[in-house]
């Protein structure tokens, strides 16, 4: 069953809707597997480990064995910043992003529902992760991208996977709009976050988090927010999984956006339960280049029941957390997911996180997706002849 998350208006899992027919709000999957954490045990680390949790026919599941990420501590970092630090390298998934989580229960979904074609809007991750996905379950793929401003590595994948890809004159909001149009028409199945089941996948970032902790909440969950799929999917998953009697404390949720993007952060310093969505959103984190985020009021939801808080950074402080991670710990990961870094290293110096605090930092897509940010970010390699004397002028400049 789905619920609406504003009115309470229930609908059946079979049915294809994205938003109440009453009130328009969104839309969430009811979950409540009865079952002990036991049968976890000897799994292969997949999400689909927590498969009891994922509502879905398990006969149809499509899976490029999705999830089991690196559960990184970062000494060095935290040690810098005076707290205990773990990142979640969500970069590791087989397409480069968290999103192949949301993508391997929404396609089976999809497959479930009979469709022939599904489709998205996307600031890149969630096409390339959609686009191999509906290779893998052989459906047609239609993807919506905002012209111009999508990261390089990320448009090889929607292309090179076979997706249609087609350029929009327009922002990311724009083109969400668009294909929720073509959707509503019937022409396709919509695999974006307001898909409920997206989110379902994504709960397992959460459950991933406790296991890892040996079944104990890490005191925060340090995330970047755009669409706000994400921080609402693993709040989800963390309170069903509290609520199953798993674990017996929960996390603050803490939502980093960028300046130039930030109706959520925006929203909770001001106490709102919804959103003003922002005009024209800017930031050189890509895919959190989103001014009117769907699930903005989940994610309200998520840092207001869990006693957690939203941040702002702007998009120098984003790159040079992205350098600091990838220079002092080796964790190569996009401009968007350092945002949780950046975000990290503002709340500590703010003083609004504690000294000796357990925090675990979701990076969520890999290095590779935007190779320009990360070159421009570089000086160019002095080129010079294969020459020993020469090479070693150079290696002892300095
Ligand atoms: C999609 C995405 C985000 C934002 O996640 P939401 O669920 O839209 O808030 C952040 N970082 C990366 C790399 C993404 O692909
Ligand atoms: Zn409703």
């Amino acid at each position: 069953m789905m619920i609406c998350i504003s009115c309470g208006a229930e609908y059946d899992n079979q049915e294809i809707i994205y938003t109440c027919r009453e009130c328009g709000s969104i839309l969430e999957v009811v979950c409540q597997p009865q079952v002990s954490r036991d049968i976890f045990e000897c799994r292969k680390s997949t999400m689909w480990k927590y498969k009891e949790f994922m509502p879905v026919d398990h006969s149809l599941i499509v899976s490029l064995e999705e999830g089991g990420t690196p559960f990184c501590r970062c000494q060095k970092l935290g040690d810098d910043l005076g707290v205990e630090l773990y990142v979640k390298v969500e970069g590791s998934n087989p397409t480069g992003s968290f999103k192949d989580r949301g993508m391997s229960v929404g396609i089976t979904k999809a497959r479930e529902l009979g469709v022939d074609t599904v489709g998205c809007a996307s600031t890149g991750n969630t096409s390339a992760s959609l686009a191999a996905y509906a290779a893998r379950a052989g459906l047609r793929c239609i993807v919506l991208l905002p012209s111009g401003k999508v990261a390089l590595g990320k448009l090889a994948q929607a292309m090179f996977h076979g997706a249609e890809v087609i350029s929009v004159r327009g922002n990311f909001d724009e083109a969400l709009e668009a294909v929720t149009a073509l959707a509503l028409e019937g022409q396709l199945y919509l695999l974006n976050s307001v898909n409920p089941f997206r989110l379902e996948g994504q709960k397992s970032i959460g459950f991933e988090i406790v296991d890892d902790l040996g079944w104990k909440s890490p005191d925060r969950i340090i995330l970047p927010v755009g669409n706000a799929g994400n921080i609402s999917a693993i709040w989800k998953g963390i309170t069903e999984f509290h609520e199953a009697g798993f674990i017996s404390d929960l996390p603050r949720m803490t939502g980093i956006q960028a300046e130039g993007a930030a109706p959520i952060a925006r929203a909770v310093e001001q106490g709102w339960e919804d959103i003003v969505p922002v005009e024209n959103p800017e930031t050189v984190a890509t895919a959190i280049r989103i001014g009117a985020p769907v699930s903005a009021k989940k994610a309200l939801r998520a840092i207001y029941e869990s006693d957690g808080m939203a941040e702002t950074v702007t998009d120098e402080e984003i790159l040079d957390a992205q350098k600091l991670l990838a220079r002092r710990e080796g964790i190569g990961v996009e401009p968007a997911s350092a945002a949780s870094i950046a975000g990290l290293r503002k709340l500590v110096e703010s003083g609004q996180i504690d000294k000796g605090e357990q925090i675990v930092c979701i990076v969520t897509g890999h290095l590779l997706k935007d190779p320009n940010t990360a070159i421009n970010a570089c000086k160019e390699p002095i080129e010079v002849d294969a020459d020993i004397s020469a090479l070693s002028r150079i290696i002892n400049q300095s």
